[in-house]
């Protein structure tokens, strides 16, 4: 278990610096181009904005391998958040509003329908879910689809919140298995060509066993995703009080 531990962890570490070195290389290569009058001056701008676009790269970057190191601490003391009483509806409705504007710009509908749902869990953690599943619906799906933002509960009473999407969807089950991975990407170039930093769903499955809710993929190529989770039912405690 612990040589397991620690090779998943140089493989991490390998990766991140990959991942760190590739930005780098090429803001530092534009750079110098300025730097030594190699760049022409009708070029300045556009360098200018690819190393803009690069260090935003590697900021996202470094704010979500930050985050799973919180998560991975936590994991690991035990200390799990502070958890309260969180209506997933109000979740999702904010998300929603908060990422139309992402979603107009990919010419992607982006809407939140459903119920109330209340369940225990971290509302900052739960809205960086929300998030991270409604930008990926919205970058792996194509002019003209749509998102789903839905939440209430299961014909078993248990609350939910899911995303679909009518995008590219995953092909091979191989693929679906493995999303969850860290760095794990089926096409690197469209997600690297998109902001994506291929930690989104890797922190999503960390906040969903914190929560300890379940994770539900079904996707289906060419029609697209959808990603439901499901809670334990949270009014279990609250009836007894009653
Ligand atoms: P990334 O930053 O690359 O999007 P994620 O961890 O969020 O990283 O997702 C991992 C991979 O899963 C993505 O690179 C993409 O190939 C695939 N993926 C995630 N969400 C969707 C979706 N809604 N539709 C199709 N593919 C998806």
């Amino acid at each position: 278990m612990r040589e397991s531990n620690e090779k998943m962890r140089q493989e991490f570490t390998a990766n991140v610096s990959h991942e760190l070195k590739t930005p780098l290389t090429s803001i530092s290569g534009y750079a110098e181009m300025i730097e030594t009058g190699l760049a022409r001056p009708e070029d300045v701008a556009s360098f200018g904005q690819k190393i803009h676009s690069e260090a935003s790269r590697m900021l996202r970057l470094v704010n979500d391998i930050i985050q799973l190191s919180h998560l991975d601490a936590s994991g690991s003391t035990h200390d799990t958040p502070v958890m309260e009483p969180v209506d997933l509806s109000v979740i999702a409705r904010e998300c929603a509003e908060r990422l139309k504007v992402n979603a107009r710009r990919a010419y992607v509908t982006l809407n939140f329908r459903g119920e109330s749902a209340q369940v225990k869990g971290s509302p900052s953690l739960l809205e960086e879910l929300c998030q991270n599943l409604c930008d990926n619906a919205i970058r792996y799906n194509r002019p003209g689809g749509r998102v789903l933002l839905e939440t209430g509960r299961t014909r078993e009473g248990h609350p939910y919140l899911s995303v679909q999407d009518n995008g590219i969807g995953i092909p091979d089950p191989k693929d679906r298995a493995r999303i969850f991975e860290r760095f794990y990407r089926v096409d690197k170039s469209r997600s690297k060509a998109t902001g994506g930093t291929g930690l989104g769903l890797a922190i999503v499955k960390h906040i969903v066993a914190q929560h300890e809710a379940e994770l539900k993929l079904e996707s289906e190529p060419g029609q697209g995703t959808r990603i439901t989770i499901v809670f334990e039912n949270a009014d279990k405690s609250d009836t007894i009080d009653h």
